[in-house]
């Protein structure tokens, strides 16, 4: 048995399926991501839709701001292979537009939205549809009526925020839910997701809003939700970046994976690489990430920049790489296979990787 579990205990919640996705109530950890592109251009939309499906999204939002949008969503529902979410603010009648589009979530920002009257009649189409809602608070964008609180108490304010319209919706009868309590600070974030998790079983969207470029952005979600993924608490994640939002989904992966909590890619052990090394790491690296995509996730392989320490590394490795002066060593399974020449590397790395499948 491994000395580290492989998955840490988890906050129950009940569960909700977005399509054919379930969230929480015991369900893996779900990976979500956000098209950057305008939704009313159907191609651009789809052909991301598609790129982060490929990448390993399991449900993907899209931004519904204008008819446009709202127009193009009937196909993209029908073309996606996830389930869409329609991100609505400001515009009830754009959700009343997506619901009856067939998007298999809305989220709605109850700082925006309106009044309770406009949540009423949106979660009343949601429940025709079998649909669930994500109340998706903001802290920059709370409803004033909390700016007081918020000066304060930044956490309690989101944390109120939800509970108020997870009550507006519950007086229609309408608990197909999912919150999500996000700030830029990700103290802030682990703060009001832990005192939400203790006051409702509603499961837990988790990120940090606008964290940044990819880097920044990358760290500043992976503290924040680390955190919380580790007290069991979140259900689903977006690691919202500046950047190519296939590398919001690459990095959830690799953080789930990191806790334990998903199986995601084979692991790629790269050495730092120092003046000793030999060949180019982190491109051979890089690579060989490439070429390991799709090997089943428990398979390991060591890049090492020399014979130094590299031997020892890459013998604990299902296939290990490294570098001499002229030659590269490749290990199977800890042992010495072949010593091949530099310039073949290419070639034998296809050929190894393609033995681990
Ligand atoms: S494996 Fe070699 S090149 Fe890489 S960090 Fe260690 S000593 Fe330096």
């Amino acid at each position: 048995m491994s000395e580290y579990p492989t998955n840490a205990p988890r906050r129950a919640t009940r569960r909700v399926m977005v399509g054919a996705i379930g969230v929480g109530g015991g369900e893996p950890v779900r990976v979500q991501s956000m098209t950057t592109t305008r939704t009313g251009d159907y191609d651009a939309t789809l052909q991301q839709i598609l790129e982060l499906a490929t990448a390993g999204a399991e449900i993907v939002r899209v931004t519904v701001n204008d008819d446009a949008a709202a127009e193009s969503l009937p196909r993209l529902v029908r073309s996606s292979t996830v389930p869409l979410v329609a991100d609505i603010h400001f515009q009830h009648e754009l959700a009343l537009k997506a619901i009856a589009a067939g998007v298999a979530k809305l989220r709605i920002n109850p700082g925006n939205i309106g009044s309770s009257d406009k949540v009423r009649e949106v979660a009343r189409a949601a429940q025709d549809r079998g649909i669930p809602i994500r109340i998706g608070v903001n802290k920059g964008s709370l409803h004033r009526r909390y700016e007081e609180m918020a000066a304060g108490d930044p956490a309690g304010a989101m944390v109120q925020s939800a509970l108020d319209e997870l009550e507006v919706l519950a007086a229609v009868g309408f608990t197909n839910v999912i919150v999500s309590l996000k700030s830029s600070e990700p103290r802030e974030v682990i703060e009001a997701c832990r005192r939400f998790s203790r006051q409702s079983d509603v499961p837990l969207h988790l990120g940090v809003t606008e964290a940044g470029t990819l880097q920044a952005g990358i760290s500043r979600s992976v503290a924040a939700m680390s955190v919380l993924l580790s007290e069991g608490i979140g259900d689903t994640v977006r690691i919202s970046l500046a950047a190519d939002p296939v590398e919001e989904v690459t990095a959830a992966f690799h953080m789930l994976q990191a806790l334990g909590l998903r199986e995601g890619f084979a692991r790629v052990v790269a050495c730092p690489t120092c003046g000793r090394v030999e060949v180019d790491v982190v491109a051979l690296a890089r690579r060989v990430e490439e070429l390991a995509k799709d090997l089943p996730p428990d398979r390991v392989i060591a890049v090492m920049g020399c014979i130094v320490n590299g031997p020892g590394e890459a013998k604990a490795a299902d296939l290990g790489i490294a570098a001499g002066k002229t030659k590269v060593a490749i290990y199977r399974k800890g042992v010495l296979h072949r010593n091949i020449e530099k310039a073949d590397l290419e070639r034998v790395l296809i050929e190894e990787i393609d033995l681990l499948r």
